[in-house]
């Protein structure tokens, strides 16, 4: 199974990514928890330079699509093939949102590259951790993170969340929408549910 995580930055998703990894640890699954962009030493690499150096869309896109590349070759693929349980702090779909829906990357030139790297692998269940912007911002300035990304502002995370509700009606069988609004336990009791939902 491939299990991704999503949402804008302050949503919470990185809490309850090791809530989901206890629950199914529990239950005997074999687990890999990694994170993109990064997950492998090339991956990670190309990483820091995404943080660190500005750039356009395009080549925002081109970076995460290739250390994305390098990570399911070398580490979600062969996992998957050993009956591994993968959990994957964000994947394409953060493409879509941030470089298609922050940036405004063409939908379709991203879906090409996405086509190219996936090679028709998509997550089995994705949690999109769905909050309001503001809600999101205030938590971000609680937890003083600030690369250069995070000081987007509100209307950027606006853009980012409308994408992902757009990858979400694209594929709703995979994706389970999140209220990221909730207090913690909420949203862990959410996420719980949707494990249960399918027997996990
Ligand atoms: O999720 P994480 O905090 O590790 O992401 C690092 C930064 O990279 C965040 O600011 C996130 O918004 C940004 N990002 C991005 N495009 C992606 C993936 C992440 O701008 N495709």
């Amino acid at each position: 199974r491939f299990i991704t995580f999503e949402g804008i930055d302050g949503a919470g998703k990185s809490t309850h990514i090791k809530r989901v990894a206890q629950h199914l640890r529990e239950r005997g699954a074999s687990l890999v928890q990694t994170r993109e962009p990064g997950g492998t030493p090339l991956a990670e690499s190309l990483r820091s330079l995404f943080l660190q150096q500005d750039m356009d869309g395009l080549t925002e896109a081109l970076l995460v699509f290739a250390a994305r590349r390098d990570h399911v070759q070398r580490v979600i693929a062969p996992a998957l093939a050993l009956g591994q349980t993968v959990l994957c702090d964000r994947f394409s779909d953060a493409s879509f949102a941030y470089q298609g829906g922050g940036r405004g990357m063409d939908w379709q030139v991203l879906q090409t590259l996405a086509g190219w790297v996936q090679q028709g692998r998509e997550p089995d269940l994705t949690f999109w951790f769905d909050v309001e912007p503001q809600v999101a911002a205030q938590r971000r300035a609680q937890a003083r993170e600030a690369d250069r990304l995070e000081q987007l502002d509100l209307d950027f995370f606006t853009r980012v969340r409308a994408a992902y509700a757009r990858r979400a009606d694209e594929a709703p069988m995979r994706f389970v929408r999140i209220d990221a609004g909730d207090s913690i336990e909420g949203v862990g009791r959410q996420v719980l549910q949707a494990l249960e939902n399918r027997g996990w």
